[in-house]
């Protein structure tokens, strides 16, 4: 009954290796890889590595040999996750959480899907239908949020901009009763230069989009080159926002505000003669563009064409007076406008989503909250040939999901010693705290010094903001310059600068820092939109009911809101019971069984993965249940072999090991051994191995 594998498949943990290096360890990955055995643990972390392929790993009856089973019970897969996270919230009404990270392409988004798929087929039958709605509409949910927030990368042509965590609620009793979804939208951050950027909404100033927009297709941000998919793209999404309860009303506002969209990015600016070139004046080249955008966002054409062209000052008093746009201005506040409605709708959806997923039929009589197993699927750690302000957000979100790992591995780890009575000593551990400061801290770090430059009046340009940088850093063990390390010639003089980050050292190009952490739309878009008589468009911009007057606060930046929305993150997550699932991508080029060794030895050490390894078994290299170390291992004992007489499973092992003097490097617990050394582990598998 037991689907043991032989040595030919590699180690089924990482901690059993005989050594933790990165040969050792890739060794073991390439090994199972080459086998299809695409799961591999560390303790209590699944590893998995894309196999860009089909493998017959899923359905009903895999699902089946995994349901109430133990972790190590069967070969390592992302049910025996799920099953343990399922189990947690079942047997002890602990929220958990699964953190799913890795790089875009190396397969998180269908290891939430196969955890849903999980959750939902274990569910108690008579609750199914509700887990199912909810499961459904997550994931078609998936499917509308992706199409909103993918974007072409140079990388991966799908790979997700947005972080995404979801939970399924369960009442008392386990039952399942609703879901939520919170999204981490870097939309506003949308690859490098503004021609890049736009491109992932298709706004790039292009003839044949233009026609492509002019024919009334509006949801055409998906993923593909060719009209063809975009076209079913198109037609996917619509059909699962219908499915999911949109009414056809908000799909149709959504088409129009996405068409309002294209053609705001079409408009461009000319200077006007009659103003002379002092005045400056400026004109829409192409007035019909602005006529579509009025119409399709149900606003005044008269007010579209002044928003553009200009910004209303409050000056001195209460005086308002209108400020022309230079041609610059203009098109910036363009595009400005261009991806606030766009982070809007995108907000406004996952609104609408959780809205819908909000449990039906609550028994108003139950007490207590509800369990949640929640599952966050995000944006792995990034290293570009030249790395920019996304990067810089996209790595300091994992410095603090590592700090969150490490604290509550160590945690977890802590809670069980106790559980089972035994007695153990803190492990010691790289601790990131003095990274994750040097990015977030108050006043001095990273971030809100870029606030400082952003809010300064007067021209500030990002070199000037390196500089900054360079005087408060310039003995952080972790920040480094050109300036401050004049030989290294890696890094450009005043453009670059460098954080040693848990995973390695990234460059960063403080090109564009300023621009993209501003939030700088005018009061006068806000206004326009929330006077639109699309009802849709209209409850997304409350904000533009402020009196121009009132408006004298700073919005805030993109870096304070990622970062307030990843302390949130964190401290939401830390309160859970968490379960980790770590994704490689084996190759750039979505080949099938083909594991590039450079690409993912990299992703390894992004991943912290030896790191883990060392955590895990500097306590104790491995624990197990007495009946699971028993089946392992008792062919190699003539007392446990085939089967033991001696009253308790506890005393079995403590036969075995005795026998193989191995008896002084555990620790038993109540349910469970405890093996201090790997190396014990080792000679057990070694005996083991001669004998089958
Ligand atoms: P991510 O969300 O990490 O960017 P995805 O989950 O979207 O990556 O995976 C990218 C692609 O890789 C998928 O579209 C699928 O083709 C393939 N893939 C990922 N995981 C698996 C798997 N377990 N089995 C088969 N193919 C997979
Ligand atoms: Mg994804």
């Amino acid at each position: 009954m037991e689907d043991e594998e032989g040595p030919e498949y590699g180690k089924p943990d990482f901690v059993l290796l005989d050594q933790v290096t990165m040969e050792e360890f890739m060794k073991n990955l390439r090994l199972r890889f080459e086998k299809d055995r695409i799961y591999t643990y560390i303790g209590e972390v699944l590893v998995s590595v894309n196999p860009y392929q089909e493998l017959p790993l899923y359905g009903p009856e895999a699902i089946a040999r995994y349901q109430g089973r133990e972790l190590y019970e069967r070969p390592p897969h992302l049910y025996a996750v799920a099953n343990a996270a399922y189990n947690a919230m079942k047997r002890r009404a602990r929220d958990t959480c699964i953190v799913i990270s890795g790089e875009s392409g190396a397969g998180k988004t269908e290891a939430s899907k196969h955890i849903m798929q999980y959750i939902a087929a274990v569910t108690n039958p008579s609750q199914r239908a509700e887990v199912e709605r909810v499961k459904d509409v997550l994931l078609k949910s998936t499917c509308v949020l992706e199409a909103f927030g993918n974007a072409r990368t140079n990388r991966n042509h799908n790979s997700s901009r947005f972080g995404k965590y979801m939970d399924i609620n369960f009442d008392f009793k386990g039952d399942p009763v609703g879901g939520h979804i919170h999204s981490y939208l870097l939309e506003k951050l949308l690859r490098g230069s503004e021609d890049q950027e736009l491109q992932g909404l298709h706004l790039e100033r292009n003839p044949a989009l233009y026609n492509f927009t002019r024919q009334g297709a509006g949801l055409n941000m998906g993923v593909h080159n060719s009209m063809d998919s975009d076209e079913k793209s198109h037609r996917a999404v619509t059909e699962a926002m219908k499915v999911i309860g949109f009414s056809p009303e908000e799909v149709d506002s959504v088409h129009r505000i996405l068409a309002a969209i294209l053609h705001l990015g079409n408009i461009e600016f000319v200077e006007t003669e009659e103003d002379g070139p002092q005045k400056g004046g400026i004109a829409v080249a192409e007035e019909t563009l602005v006529g579509h955008v009025a119409e399709l966002t149900a606003t005044p054409q008269d007010l579209v064409l002044r928003s553009l062209l200009a910004r209303t000052v409050a000056s001195g008093g209460r005086e308002l007076i209108e400020k022309g746009h230079t041609v610059a201005e203009a098109s910036y506040a363009r595009d400005a406008c261009a991806k606030a409605v766009y982070q809007r709708l995108f907000e406004w959806v996952v609104d609408r989503i959780n809205g819908i997923m909000e449990a039906r039929d609550r028994d108003p009589r139950r007490d207590g909250k509800d369990t949640v197993i929640g599952v966050l699927d995000i944006y792995g750690f990034e290293v570009f040939p030249v790395n920019s302000f996304e990067q810089f957000c996209i790595n300091y979100c994992n410095e603090k999901l590592q700090q969150l790992f490490i604290r509550l591995i160590l945690k977890q780890e802590q809670e069980e010693y106790e559980r089972e009575g035994i007695t153990w000593q803190s492990v010691e551990y790289f601790n990131n705290a003095a990274i994750v400061e040097l990015v977030e801290r108050p006043h001095r770090g990273i971030l809100a010094i870029l606030d400082e430059a952003c809010s300064t009046a007067g021209p500030i340009t990002d070199r000037i903001f390196l500089q900054t940088l360079d005087t408060h850093h310039r003995h952080h063990p972790h920040y480094s310059s050109r300036q401050l390390c004049p030989t290294d010639k890696t890094m450009e003089f005043g453009r670059d600068f460098r954080i040693k980050h848990y995973a390695g050292d990234v460059t960063y190009s403080v090109e564009g820092f300023i621009d993209k952490n501003r939030d700088s739309l005018f009061q006068d878009f806000k206004r326009l939109l929330y006077n639109s008589k699309d009802p849709t468009l209209q409850a997304m911009w409350p904000d533009g009911q402020q009196d121009i007057t009132e408006v004298t606060k700073r919005p805030l930046t993109a870096g304070t809101l990622f970062k307030n929305s990843m302390v949130a993150l964190v401290e939401n997550l830390a309160s859970k019971e968490p379960f980790y699932v770590r994704c490689i991508k084996p190759n750039e080029d979505k080949e099938a069984g083909r594991l590039e060794e450079g690409h993912c030895r990299h992703q390894v050490s992004y991943l912290g993965l030896l790191e883990n390894v060392r955590v895990r078994r500097a306590g104790f290299a491995s624990r197990q249940p007495y009946p699971r170390f028993l089946l392992r291992y008792k062919m190699t004992c003539e007392y446990t072999w085939p089967n033991h007489l001696l009253g308790s499973d506890k005393a079995a092992v403590s036969a075995l090991l005795e026998q193989h003097g191995l008896q002084g490097d555990v620790a038993f617990g109540h349910s469970k051994l405890f093996i201090r050394s790997p190396r014990t582990l080792v000679a057990l598998e070694q005996s083991r191995a001669r004998l089958i």
